[in-house]
């Protein structure tokens, strides 16, 4: 019986894969989408993201990312540079590569088949009829495998979307911009010299050339020919827990809040961290008190910056705020940054 499936192949879903064989567990990968696989993404590794990756000896090409920069829809801004060394801004694509040729080095099977059914037997999971002592689910925001063993959270009330194409120039920036509007924001991201990623979060029922138009100064720079536009969402997606029995869930299954503070690939990587330690020990109980505590940071920033700026008034006055108090705006920004689950 093989000791872990990982459902999903994901950066989340791959890294645990890796930490899997680095630890000296049988794994097994099912993901249905061939590789390199895409996905609606603001495509910014925060320094955390990079460390957990640098750990499992991948380092994926992108542009260093120094910070993260909140700008007004009259084109004034605010920096906050990153205490903890850069981030990188990295195509999907290219993260997938990455993470799919390290997996391959390190003995990690991957079958193309989506997983279906997942029934507890007692000391052992099936997954489609076939045993395996633990499933490690990294199957995204719409986990299937979070619906099949009863973790499913309500449905939010409030449904943001996100939508992003790639625009094909030399990027102007070393830092995500992050352009606010009354009510949308669109994240910049330059993830290769001559390719710039334009991420747009608002609420359902948004064209991305429609939210655009909120963000004037940004669409003049945007002067290269755009790719197709890709999308995601309802974003806020609830877990009544992290784990039940064998089955434990990571990155975007375990629940998410919002791409507003774009964390999720270096919470996502440090939950398949934790998540492969306890299996390894053969003791999982401690999961989801984990996982809820590596997630905490995060949570309670982006829901009280969420909340905040569900207002109009809020979001104009957003940017000028952080500019009259440039210190506080710089620590969110810091503890978003930092490694999640590692001392400070
Ligand atoms: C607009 C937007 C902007 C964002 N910006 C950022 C950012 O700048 N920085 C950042 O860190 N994060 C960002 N995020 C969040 C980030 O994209 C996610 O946190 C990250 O992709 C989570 O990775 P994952 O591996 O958990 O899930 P995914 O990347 O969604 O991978 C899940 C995988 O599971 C597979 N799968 C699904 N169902 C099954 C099944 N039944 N059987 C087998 N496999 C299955 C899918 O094919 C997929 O490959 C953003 C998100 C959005 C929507």
């Amino acid at each position: 019986m093989r000791e872990v499936v990982v459902v999903g192949g994901g950066p989340v879903g791959l890294a645990a894969a890796v930490h899997a064989r680095r630890a000296g567990l049988s794994v097994l990968v099912r993901e249905p989408r061939q590789g390199p696989v895409d996905k609606a993404c603001g495509e910014g590794l925060m320094p955390g993201a990079l460390s957990e990756l640098a750990d499992l000896g991948v380092h994926p090409h992108g542009r260093d990312l120094a910070g993260i920069r909140y700008v007004a829809s009259t084109g004034t801004g605010v920096t906050a540079r990153f205490a903890a060394g850069p981030g990188r801004g990295v195509r999907r694509t290219v993260l997938h590569d990455a993470l799919a040729a390290r997996a391959d080095e390190v003995g990690v099977e991957v079958d193309a088949r989506p997983v279906a059914t997942v029934d507890d037997a007692g000391d052992h999971v099936l997954v489609d009829g076939e045993p395996a002592r633990y499933v490690i689910a990294a199957d995204g925001l719409h986990s299937t495998v979070r619906r099949l063993v009863g973790l499913e959270g309500p449905a939010p009330s409030r449904r943001r979307f996100g939508q992003r194409c790639h625009v094909r120039q030399a990027p102007w920036t070393d830092v995500v911009e992050v352009h606010w509007s009354p009510r949308a924001e669109a994240y910049v991201t330059p993830v290769d010299d001559d390719l710039v990623g334009v991420a747009v979060l608002g609420e359902a029922g948004s064209r991305f050339e429609d939210l655009l138009d909120d963000f004037p100064v940004l669409r003049e720079r945007l002067t290269g020919p755009r790719t197709r536009v890709m999308g995601a969402g309802p974003l806020r997606q609830r877990a009544r827990a992290r784990s039940v029995g064998r089955v434990l869930l990571v990155g975007d299954a375990a629940g998410y809040v919002d791409a507003l503070t774009g964390e999720g690939i270096a919470l996502g990587l440090a939950q398949a961290r934790v998540a492969v330690d306890l299996v390894a020990l053969g003791d999982v109980r401690g999961y989801d008190r984990a996982a809820r505590r590596m997630g905490l940071r995060h949570e309670l920033l982006t829901h009280a910056l969420l909340h905040a700026t569900a207002r109009p008034s809020v979001r104009r006055g957003l940017v000028p705020a952080a500019r009259r108090l440039p210190w506080l705006f710089s620590s969110a920004v810091n503890q978003l940054a930092r490694p999640v689950g590692r001392p400070a």
